[in-house]
């Protein structure tokens, strides 16, 4: 199998309670690898255009203020499979549906606050990786 590439976002509600690196055991746990990573408090601009899908649901404007709040982590995970790994260890959306051990289920608060994004597509992933980081940040 191809080595993939997805994107993550370790968000504000695990930066907030010191949870990025019990949320990295778990991902490097599942054969999962940190290729690049970096600390950043996205702006409003950033938010809205990754989260541009969504610019017509009712909770686009609760899911930018939160995602602008507080620091995230991004980051770029590499691994088997891995678009489709990292969804099956995040867990469903909303933690109340996640499955035992995931991301979501131990971590996440609540829909909002739901501790991690993880890339749906491997289009999507290539995407979102371009928005925050170049090249030569990503060393496998
Ligand atoms: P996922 O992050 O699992 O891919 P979506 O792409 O559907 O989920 O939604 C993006 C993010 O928007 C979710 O992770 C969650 O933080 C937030 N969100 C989704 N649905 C709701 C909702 N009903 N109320 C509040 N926030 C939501
Ligand atoms: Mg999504």
């Amino acid at each position: 199998m191809a080595i993939e590439h997805t994107f993550s976002i370790l968000k504000p509600d695990a930066t907030r309670r010191n949870l990025t690196g019990a949320v990295n055991a778990v991902i490097e746990e599942a054969g999962l690898r940190v290729v690049a990573q970096k600390r950043i408090h996205l702006t409003k601009a950033q938010a809205e255009f990754f989260y541009g899908i969504h610019r017509e649901r009712p909770f686009f404007g609760e899911l930018v203020g939160t995602m602008t709040a507080e620091p995230v982590v991004v980051q770029v995970l590499a691994g088997e499979n891995a678009v489709a790994k990292y969804r099956e260890i995040m867990g469903a959306t909303n933690p109340a549906n996640a499955d035992e051990g995931t991301i979501r289920k131990r971590f996440a608060l609540s829909v909002g606050e739901n501790t991690a994004h993880g890339s749906d597509s491997l289009d999507n992933a290539k995407l979102e990786i371009a928005q925050f980081f170049s090249g030569n940040e990503i060393v496998g």
